[in-house]
């Protein structure tokens, strides 16, 4: 995606308004405009990198940084329950915009906003040696 037709790289730019809860220089705070819950967050560079493999590890700090202030602020202000962070890299994990960003997604006790509960497997040692084996390897 070139940078020039990219969403986020709009609403950095101000071609498109957005509700900003935080800028500086290299980082921007917004209100998602299709929240999963009230107070929905998103948190991008403002250097277009693609997803998590593009980013250098000092803007990577810095962007976790804030996306820790935002959550406090959130969770303070808006008087949530708790929060989720998702990053999500590459279409088969859901990456919609395919410039970094994270999300911050308030929650409460009970809601039915995003479910964590996927079913799950146990793994064999089997299964569990081959993986590491290739990660190692
Ligand atoms: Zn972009």
């Amino acid at each position: 995606m070139r940078e020039e037709e990219c969403i986020f790289c709009k609403i950095k730019n101000k071609e498109i308004p957005s509700k900003i809860i935080f800028e500086d220089d290299s980082y921007l705070a917004f209100l998602d405009i299709f929240p999963i819950s009230k107070g929905h967050t998103i948190i991008i560079t403002k250097n277009h990198y693609s997803n998590i493999e593009d980013i250098n590890e000092n803007e990577l700090t810095e962007v976790f940084k804030i996306v820790r202030k935002i959550s406090i602020l959130i969770h303070e202000k808006l008087k949530i329950d708790g929060y989720n962070i998702l990053q999500n890299n590459f279409p088969a994990a859901g990456q919609v915009i395919r410039h970094f960003h994270v999300h911050i997604i308030p929650r409460s006790i009970n809601d039915d906003k995003f479910k964590m509960k996927i079913p799950r497997n146990q793994a064999t040692e089997d299964e569990l040696n081959k993986i590491l084996n290739s990660l190692k390897s």
